[in-house]
Order: structure tokens, then C-alpha cells, then sequence
């Protein structure tokens, strides 16, 4: 990450981003305190373009891209640099929608396994902010197991032609690129036969159905793939060596929870109510507001709260520095992502019981009150979004722990001899 080892020293760094910071970058606005679920499209992309300039104000005050090499537009820091900014812009605005899952996984999957000229196209522009990144990871045949892709690569000269379809791919209608992977050699077992692919999102073939979820919000969407023509130049790794960027790219994934080299301030956690504070503030005022401050059922569920993200934050860093020092397996990101799932849940679980009955049936004047219930409802998504929690528990155990892997059926059988339901190509 870091150039050489001449670099500025923490502390300096810090101080030179609190003054930047105070002169240049606006607080969160209110609005951003709302649901993002309520948001008409037009809002939504009025977030992203909020967003974009964020990031552009980072990168002309030299802020973007702290551990990215400066030979690809970044400030070529370490991780010690990002996690002191992390702390001077936590109140302040910063970008959410144009950060993950550009900056991670996306970005590190490019600069570990891109050519040079891939690294020199694709990553300044992230940088400043121009182009949005999404994962094409998920299918409509199962999630979990992703090296069970059935979306199909098959080479015609210079080009890749693509078929196949893609779910649950948050912000896919705006984005301007993914990462896609896609099955090249179907006579293989099927960790050996995929590949990595950089798609331009505006290219024909591609069609985009927006899904609409429990809350109303539209972000999911599904792709049809239909004869999607790929330059070999936006092959990403070696062909059918995808598992080996697909592996990176998902332990890349569960970095958004922990700390990222890559990221800016905490957008999931923002997102989620888990910021600084840990979403006590807002429990409290409901409180007050229901007369329960003196409830001692509800003492107890709100220190539960704050308990939660103070061992939130605390597991975040110890494990972010167990990685660093080679204490822990880089698996271990999987602790934090389970962490973050289940205390989602809880807190979800709480906020609802506190709002009481105007969770389950509200007036007007009580949405607020009823926005817990849709909340008590979606709550399951944090443990699925980013690979499940169940899966964490499996790397934990298998990667972390060392424990014998679970058993699979398919691990020695070419791909194309595993009993699918989906039809067989
Ligand atoms: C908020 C959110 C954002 C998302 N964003 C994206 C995105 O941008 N791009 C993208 O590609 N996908 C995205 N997803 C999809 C997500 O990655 C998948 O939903 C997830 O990987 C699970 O896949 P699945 O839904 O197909 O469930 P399945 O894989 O069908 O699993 C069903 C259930 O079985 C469990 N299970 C499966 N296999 C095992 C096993 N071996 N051991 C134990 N339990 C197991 C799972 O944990 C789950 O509970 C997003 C999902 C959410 C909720």
C-alpha cells in the first residue's frame, strides 16, 4: 500500500485532514438521517450524484484513495493513515452509494489481479468519482455457493460472448460497471472453470429488472445477460482462474464491515443506524417521547444497544489489527461480518419491541414509529447482503479454526455432470 517508506507521519496527516476537512467538507444533511427506502428513483439518484461529488472533493484535496498507489491516482498511505481519516470525517458527509462496492471488493480485485493498462483505465476514474462499480455475483440458482455460476463465457476471437442472468445486485441501474463472474469451461469441477470479467453496465445485451423489496426500496435489481460481447482486454485474471480472484474478491467483500484499506468512513454502518453512538441516541428520544425512561425493561434494552456498538467497534479494530499483524487468518474478517449481522438483528429486534404496538399498526402521525416494524421485518438482509451469516460461520470454522471442511458431492465432478435443476447447457 504505502510507496516508500518516506511517508508522512500519522499524526501530521491527521491535522492536515481536520483542517481540510473543516474547510471543505459539508455535515450530513438531515436528510440523510432518513430511510433510504423512501426514496423516489429521482432521489436516489440525486444520493448518487451527491455521492460522486463527494468523492471528487476527496480527490481534489488529496484525500481519495489513501492506500491506493499514486501511480493509479491514490495517496499511496497505509492503513493507518485511512483509520485516522476514518475518524476525522466521521462527522461529516462522505460518500455511501459510489463507495461499495466500488472501493471494495471492486477496486482491490483491479489493482491485484488487473494488467497495468487495466489498473491505469479503470481505477483514477473510480477515484474521482466518475464511474460507479457493482458486483455480478449472485444468480437466480443460489447465492452462497458462487462457484456454482451458471452464466456462460465463451470466447469468439477477441471477445467474450456472455448469457446467463444475475440477481440481487444492489444499485446495478446506475452503475456504470461490474465485475462479473461467468463459467468458461463447463467440463471441469466447477472451482476451475470461471473467469473474472469487467462489464460496461450501458452496453446492449444487457437488461436491467428492478426488484422491488418489503420496504419499497427498488435498489435490487436482476441482469439478462444475452449475448453480451466482452473485449479479452476486460478479462480480469487468468482464464478459468476465477475462483482464485473470486476468492480475494469475497474476502475483499467482508472487509466492508471491518475495516477496508479502501473505504471512507463507515457507509455500512452509517447506513445500518450502527455509527457513532450506535443508534443509542435515537432509541433514548423514543424513550423519552413514550414516557419509558424510567421503564427498566427498557434501561435494559437500550444499554443492550449501546453495549452492542461498543464491542462492535472494539471487535472491528482488534480484529482489523490481528489481520495486520498476522495473528489471525485475513479469513478472520469473517468474525466482523457475522458480528455486524447478528447485532443488526438485535438492534432491529429491539427498536421494534420499544416502539410497541405503533410498530405494528401506526397512524400518520406514528410512521415513525411504524418505519421499526418494516425494520423488524427486513431485519434478516444484514445477515444475508455481503455472503450470509451461516457462510461466515463456515469460513470461521474451516479457515479461521482450521476445522475439516463440509462435505460436497460436486468438488471432483465436472461441472457440466452436476445434477442442476436450472437446464443444462
Ligand atoms: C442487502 C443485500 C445486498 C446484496 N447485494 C448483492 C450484490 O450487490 N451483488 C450480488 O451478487 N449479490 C448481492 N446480494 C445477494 C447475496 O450475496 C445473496 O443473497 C447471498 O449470497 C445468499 O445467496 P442466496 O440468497 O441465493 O441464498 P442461498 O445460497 O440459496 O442460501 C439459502 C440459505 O441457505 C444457507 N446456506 C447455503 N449454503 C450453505 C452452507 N454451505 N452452509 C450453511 N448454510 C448454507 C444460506 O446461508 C441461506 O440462509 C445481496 C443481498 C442482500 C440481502
Amino acid at each position: 500500500m504505502s510507496d516508500t517508506t518516506d511517508v508522512e507521519d500519522v499524526e501530521s496527516f491527521a491535522a492536515r485532514a481536520r483542517a481540510w476537512l473543516a474547510a471543505n467538507m459539508p455535515r450530513p444533511p438531515d436528510e440523510s438521517r432518513r430511510d433510504p427506502s423512501d426514496d423516489s428513483d429521482e432521489e436516489e439518484l440525486r444520493r448518487v450524484a451527491r455521492s460522486r461529488r463527494l468523492q471528487r472533493l476527496l480527490y481534489d484535496g488529496g484525500f481519495a484513495g489513501i492506500c491506493v498507489p499514486s501511480a493509479y491516482g491514490g495517496q499511496g498511505l497505509t492503513l493507518a493513515h485511512q483509520l485516522a481519516f476514518n475518524e476525522e470525517i466521521a462527522d461529516y458527509d462522505y460518500p455511501t452509494e459510489t463507495q461499495l462496492p466500488t472501493f471494495t471488493p471492486c477496486l482491490p480485485v483491479i489493482l491485484e489481479f488487473g494488467t497495468e493498462d487495466q489498473k491505469n483505465t479503470h481505477i483514477p476514474p473510480m477515484l474521482r468519482g466518475e464511474t460507479a462499480w457493482m458486483q455480478l455475483l449472485s444468480e437466480p440458482s443460489g447465492g452462497s455457493d458462487v462457484a456454482a455460476a451458471l452464466t456462460t463465457a465463451a470466447r469468439d476471437g477477441d471477445e467474450w460472448v456472455l448469457n446467463g442472468s444475475k440477481i440481487w445486485t444492489t444499485g446495478a441501474w446506475w452503475a456504470d460497471w461490474g465485475l462479473c463472474l461467468a463459467r468458461t469451461n463447463w467440463d471441469v469441477p466447477k472451482h476451475r472453470g470461471l473467469s473474472v470479467f469487467m462489464l460496461d453496465m450501458h452496453q446492449p445485451g444487457i437488461e436491467i429488472h428492478r426488484i422491488e423489496m418489503l420496504n419499497g426500496s427498488r435498489e435490487f435489481c436482476q441482469e439478462f445477460l444475452t449475448d453480451v460481447r466482452v473485449p479479452e482486454s476486460l478479462r480480469v485474471g487468468a482464464v478459468d482462474g476465477g475462483w482464485t480472484v473470486g476468492v480475494r474478491w469475497m474476502l475483499h467483500e467482508r472487509t466492508v464491515l471491518g475495516q477496508s484499506p479502501y473505504v471512507t468512513g463507515e457507509p455500512v454502518r452509517r447506513r445500518l443506524g450502527q455509527g457513532p453512538g450506535g443508534g443509542v441516541a435515537p432509541l433514548l428520544q423514543r424513550a423519552r417521547d413514550l414516557g419509558l425512561l424510567t421503564d427498566p425493561k427498557a434501561s435494559e434494552l437500550i444499554g443492550e444497544v449501546f453495549a452492542m456498538s461498543v464491542v462492535g467497534s472494539t471487535l472491528g479494530s482488534h480484529i482489523a489489527e490481528g489481520i495486520r499483524t498476522g495473528r489471525l487468518a485475513e479469513d478472520a474478517g469473517a468474525i466482523t461480518r457475522l458480528y455486524v449481522g447478528t447485532s443488526a438483528v438485535r438492534n432491529a429486534s429491539i427498536a421494534f419491541e420499544l416502539a410497541g404496538l405503533s410498530a405494528i399498526a401506526w397512524s400518520d402521525s406514528e410512521a415513525e414509529l411504524g418505519k421499526r416494524g418494516i425494520d423488524y421485518l427486513m431485519r434478516q438482509a444484514a445477515c444475508i447482503g455481503g455472503g450470509t451469516t451461516e457462510m461466515s460461520r463456515n469460513v470461521i470454522s474451516e479457515r479461521v479454526l482450521g476445522m475439516p471442511r463440509e462435505r460436497a458431492f460436486d468438488r471432483d465432478v465436472p461441472f457440466r455432470d452436476v445434477p442442476r435443476s436450472a437446464p443444462q447447457r
